[in-house]
C-alpha cells in the first residue's frame, strides 16, 4: 500500500501532537509503538524564515541526532517575534523528549531565545556571574570595552545549566520542563557544532538509553533514481528503512537499519539490494568493507595495481582532473591533468590529427579516443581520459544536441569510447560528463560492464 494511504495507527494516539490537533474517532490501525526518544529541532531567526540563511544547523543537528538513535520528528522555523518563539516552544517541549534550538542567543535586539524561553517556561532571566566574567574576560583579552548589549547575554533563564561557548560571545543553555530537555546553542555553525558535540551530546547519552540504528549507503552512479527504484522493487522488511537520494552526478541508497536487526541480516539485505541494483553500485558506506567516494575507489584500485592516470579535458574544463585531485595522495596515480579547450590545443598538445577534428569535428568518437591516446602517451601513464562534449547552453547542433559527451579511455590494451547524452544546465552537463568519465575508468578497472 502506498505510503499516502497509510492510516494513522495506535502510535499516532500515542503521540502528544495527535492529542493536540486530531480528532478522536479517527479510525485506528495496530503497529508496535516506537521506543527512541523524539526529538525535535527549533531554528530561530528572520533571515532563515526569509530564506537568506539557508538551515544547514537543523539538517546537522538532524543527521547526528537519528545517528545517536532518536526519533527526529519535527523542524520547526520561526522568526524574530515574541509570540511566535513562546507558541513554538510550549507545543515542541510538550510534543518531545528532546528540543534543540539554534539561533537567538546573542546581543542584539532580535536574538529573543532566552527571553522567551523566560515567558514559555515560567523562568525569569537571572544574571549568570560565571558568564559575565567570562565575557569580560573576553572583552579584556580583545582590549576592547563590553557593551552592555553583549551583558545581556549572561542572563539565562532561571535554573538553567549554561552551555559554555569557547568560540564566540553567545553562551547556551539548557533545563528541563515537564517531559522535555530543551537544550539552546547560538546560531553560528561552527560555534554548534563545537558546542553540541562537546557539551551536548554528552547530556543526552547520559539520560536517554539510546539503541542507535545503523546506516548503510549504497553509492550509485550512471543511473538516476527512477531506475533505482525499478531495479530494487519491492522491498520490505522489519526494522528497515530504504530511501534513495540523487547527488551531483550520483544517487545514493540509504538503508536504515533498527538496532534490532542482527549484523548478518543487515549483510544480507545490503547484499540483496546491491544484487538487485547491480553494477552502478561502485561502493557501500557503513559495512565492514571500504566505501568512499567515486574518485577514492578509482584511486584505490588505480594504487592497488600500480597504475598511473593522465587526463585531457575539453568541455569539463578541468572538473575532472579537481575530482582526482580531491583525493588526498592522488599524486602517488594521477600525474596530469591538461584541459585543451582550442582545437589548436588538442593539436598541439594532444597531437590530435587536424585532418581528424575537420573531418569528424572536435565533439567525436575518434577526437575523444585521439586525446586519451595523446595524452597517455605524451604523460607516459597506464591509463588516459579524454573527454570532449558540448556544455551548452549554445553550440548545438540536431545531429549533436547540448550534452553530447564523448569519453574515452586509452589503456595498455586498447581504447575504449563511451557516449553520454545529458541535458540540463552547463553546469549539469559538466558535472555528469566528469562523473561518467570517473566510472569509465571504475568499470574498466573492476571489470564490469
Ligand atoms: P550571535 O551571537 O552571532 O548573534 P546567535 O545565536 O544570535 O549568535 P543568530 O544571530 O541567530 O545567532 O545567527 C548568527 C549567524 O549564524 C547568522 O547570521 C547565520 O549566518 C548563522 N545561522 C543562524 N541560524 C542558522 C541556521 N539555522 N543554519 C545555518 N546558519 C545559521
Ligand atoms: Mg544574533
Amino acid at each position: 500500500m502506498s505510503d499516502i494511504f497509510r492510516p494513522l495507527t495506535l502510535d499516532s494516539r500515542a503521540d502528544p501532537l495527535y492529542n493536540l490537533y486530531v480528532r478522536s474517532g479517527t479510525p485506528l490501525a495496530t503497529t508496535p509503538q516506537h521506543s527512541a526518544p523524539v526529538a525535535v529541532l527549533l531554528s530561530q531567526g528572520d533571515e532563515v524564515v526569509t530564506g537568506q540563511t539557508v538551515d544547514t544547523n537543523a539538517a546537522w543537528l538532524a543527521e547526528r541526532l537519528v545517528d545517536l538513535g532518536f526519533d527526529v520528528r519535527r523542524h520547526v522555523t520561526v522568526g524574530d517575534r515574541m509570540v511566535d518563539l513562546v507558541v513554538a516552544l510550549t507545543e515542541l517541549s510538550s510534543t518531545a523528549d528532546v528540543v534543540i534550538g539554534t539561533g537567538g542567543l546573542g546581543p542584539t535586539m532580535d536574538d529573543l531565545t532566552a527571553s522567551a524561553c523566560a515567558t514559555a517556561f515560567g523562568r525569569p532571566l537571572e544574571l549568570d556571574p560565571d558568564a559575565l566574567a567570562f565575557l569580560e574576560a573576553l572583552f579584556a583579552r580583545w582590549g576592547r570595552p563590553m557593551a552592555d548589549s553583549n551583558r545581556k547575554q549572561a542572563y539565562l533563564p532561571q535554573g538553567s545549566t549554561r552551555l559554555d561557548n569557547a568560540r564566540g560571545t553567545a553562551p547556551g543553555f539548557a533545563f528541563e520542563h515537564g517531559r522535555a530537555w530543551l537544550a539552546f546553542l547560538p546560531g553560528v555553525p561552527h560555534e554548534m557544532k563545537a558546542m553540541f558535540d562537546g557539551l551536548v551530546v554528552p547530556s543526552l547519552t547520559q539520560r536517554f538509553a539510546l539503541t542507535p540504528g545503523r546506516l548503510v549507503s549504497l553509492r550509485t552512479t550512471g543511473v538516476g533514481e527512477s531506475v533505482l527504484q525499478d531495479r530494487i522493487g519491492a522491498f520490505e522488511h522489519d526494522g528497515v528503512v530504504i530511501g534513495t537520494r540523487a547527488m551531483s552526478g550520483e544517487c545514493l541508497v540509504k538503508l536504515r537499519f533498527d538496532a534490532s536487526v542482527d549484523p548478518s541480516t543487515v549483510t544480507a539485505l545490503t547484499q540483496d539490494v546491491a544484487d538487485r541494483i547491480g553494477s552502478p553500485v561502485y561502493a557501500i558506506d557503513g559495512l565492514d568493507a571500504p566505501g568512499g567516494t567515486l574518485p577514492q575507489v578509482v584511486g584505490r584500485a588505480l594504487l592497488a595495481r600500480g597504475a598511473t592516470l593522465a587526463v585531457a579535458e575539453s568541455c569539463t574544463g578541468g572538473h575532472l582532473s579537481a575530482l582526482f585531485t580531491s583525493v588526498p595522495g592522488s599524486s602517488a596515480w594521477f600525474l596530469e591533468g591538461v584541459v585543451t579547450y582550442a582545437n589548436a590545443s588538442k593539436v598541439a598538445r594532444l597531437g590530435v590529427p587536424e585532418p581528424l577534428i575537420a573531418t569528424h569535428g572536435a565533439v567525436s568518437e575518434p577526437v575523444a579516443r585521439a586525446m586519451a591516446e595523446g595524452v597517455r602517451a605524451s604523460a607516459n601513464t597506464t591509463y588516459g581520459i579524454g573527454v570532449t562534449g558540448i556544455a551548452g547552453p549554445d553550440g548545438g547542433t540536431t545531429d549533436k544536441p547540448v550534452g553530447t559527451v564523448h569519453l574515452a579511455l586509452a589503456t595498455p590494451h586498447g581504447t575504449h569510447h563511451h557516449l553520454l547524452r545529458l541535458f540540463g544546465d552547463r553546469g549539469r552537463i559538466q558535472t555528469y560528463a566528469a562523473h561518467g568519465a570517473l566510472d569509465l575508468l571504475r568499470r574498466h578497472l573492476h571489470g564490469v560492464t
